[in-house]
């Protein structure tokens, strides 16, 4: 739904056809790099895209890394949640298919079967997997008349669905959407703690999509960005919409329902996604930050090398990050899972590393991405044209490629797709506060504390500096 109106084809409506564009780009890389598809006797006998594999070997969960890394070069890091972001964490639920399977056998093999479809199918998914937000301090059955998706109906072949739940990222260009409920429930509150998926055009239900950022923009040329990636936010509002049992996984147990993203690699699988996707985010505004400097001509100067330096740290430390993950994986059952410490620490981080590359890039940008002609048609009409063309070329560029140059940095730092991207990298995974308590979980104090207890036993009471 899109200014009071239910969109027929997504991809012809100018909200969404430039994303739907980008997003079937990267089926076809896949599709054209045999690198990106590798075969699993798991999953079938065909080749399937490796974004979405469950690594057996130190090789393959590179591999995967490479393959998703090619995604988000693509994408400059733009598209949050591409196919490969839902689609990994159904690999860690195949992996820690037992949760599943004590609410009854038929649960994992639905989650197996489901993920060797999204596999084989290349599905795109998204999810919401938060109730709406308005009173925080509530859940469930607190609410007096509850917003949030539950159950209002069971019936032999299915259950029914009633509410909303926020907020399914690419929902208007994906395939299924994983509906489920993260945050605690209370004993009472089976109703809401169901874990499953629903097509995402299934009957009844709408997608209220928040104000589209490609709409109205004069030029590709004026926003790059916005016109082509913006992958749009959406509430799912489920009007009474029946889910046939092969797509549950949990239903009506609290305890299950917590224990899939808690005892399974739901958090790594998914964020080590969004970590490499991050990486190729941050190197892609580095770029933009030094050919700025570079237009001005100040790139040698003692206070811009300091905050090209600082940039350059946050985006080296997020890729080694990611590359520590991996190379301290662990094996969980056969399958190679990136280590949490690094993938939970830029996470933790992430709502201040982000906004803080931002601001480091507009004080470097001064009014530079202001200082811009109102569009494209300003260079050709005949009463401009000349203006345009003398005074904002720079220092080693014509005003064609300044100007480019300057429009996509705005398009990255300034535009409301900017302030969309800045809003999603604090909260995409959840509140600031409870990464930093997820990343304090993840730790594993043991290494530490065998250090400082070792430190202590070296000495008591009665020890002196001449004592070994
Ligand atoms: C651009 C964007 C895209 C998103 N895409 C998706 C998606 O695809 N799928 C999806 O499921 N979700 C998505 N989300 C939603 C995301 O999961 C939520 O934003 C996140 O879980 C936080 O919930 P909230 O926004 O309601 O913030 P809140 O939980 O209300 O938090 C807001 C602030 O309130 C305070 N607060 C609230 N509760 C507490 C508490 N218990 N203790 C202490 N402080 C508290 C904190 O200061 C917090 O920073 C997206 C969000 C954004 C911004």
């Amino acid at each position: 739904m899109v200014d009071g109106e239910a969109i027929e084809n997504v991809t012809d409506h100018p909200a969404f056809a430039g994303v739907a564009r980008s997003a079937a780009r990267l089926f076809d890389a896949a599709d054209d790099d045999p690198e990106m598809q590798h075969i699993d006797p798991r999953l079938g006998p065909d080749p399937v895209n490796r974004v979405y594999a469950l690594p057996l070997t130190q090789e393959g969960l590179a591999g995967r890394r490479k393959s998703i890394a090619k995604w988000a070069e693509l994408t400059h890091g733009f598209l949050g949640r591409t196919p490969d972001h839902v689609g990994g964490i159904f690999a860690a639920y195949d992996l820690g298919a037992d949760v599943f399977a004590r609410g009854g056998q038929g649960y994992a093999d639905n989650v197996r079967r489901f993920r060797k479809r999204i596999a084989n199918e290349s599905l795109y998914l998204t999810y919401t997997i938060i109730p709406p937000q308005d009173d925080r301090s509530k859940i469930g059955n607190e609410h007096a008349e509850p917003k949030q998706v539950h159950v209002v109906e069971e019936r032999d072949d299915g259950i029914v669905l009633r509410g909303a739940q926020m907020l399914g990222t690419s929902a208007a260009i994906a395939d299924y959407v994983y509906m489920t409920c993260l945050l605690p429930l209370n004993p009472g509150d089976e109703d809401f703690a169901i874990s499953c998926v629903v097509p995402c055009g299934a009957p009844g239900l709408r997608w209220y999509s928040r104000t589209p950022y490609a709409v109205g923009k004069p030029s590709v040329w004026d926003y790059p960005l916005s016109t082509r990636l913006d992958e749009t936010d959406s509430l799912a509002v489920l009007d009474n919409v029946f889910v046939p049992w092969e797509d549950v996984f949990v239903y009506r147990d609290i305890d299950i329902l917590r224990a899939q993203t808690s005892e399974t690699e739901f958090r790594t699988y998914g964020n080590s996604q969004a970590q490499i996707r991050l990486a190729a985010k941050l190197k892609f505004l580095i770029g933009l930050a030094y050919r700025m400097v570079e237009s001005n001509n100040v790139v040698h100067l003692p206070g811009v090398q300091e905050k090209l330096g600082e940039i350059a740290a946050l985006a080296a430390m997020v890729e080694g990050m990611v590359h520590a993950a991996e190379a301290n994986a662990i094996v969980i059952d056969g399958a190679y899972v990136p280590a949490a410490r690094f993938i939970h620490a830029p996470m933790a981080l992430q709502a201040d590393t982000y906004p803080r590359v931002l601001n480091i890039i507009r004080d470097l940008a001064g009014a530079g991405m202001i200082q811009t002609p109102s569009s494209v048609h300003d260079f050709t009409s005949l009463e401009t044209a000349d203006d345009v063309a003398r005074y904002y070329s720079g220092a080693n560029s014509d005003a064609v490629d300044r100007v480019k140059l300057f429009k996509l940095a705005w398009d990255a730092i300034g535009s409301e797709l900017a302030g969309r991207h800045h809003q999603y990298e604090i909260f995409y995974s959840g509140p600031p506060f409870a990464m930093k308590m997820l990343n304090a979980q993840k730790y594993g104090y043991e290494e530490a504390t065998a250090l400082v207890d070792g430190f202590l036993d070296t000495y008591d009471m009665d020890t002196t500096v001449m004592d070994r």
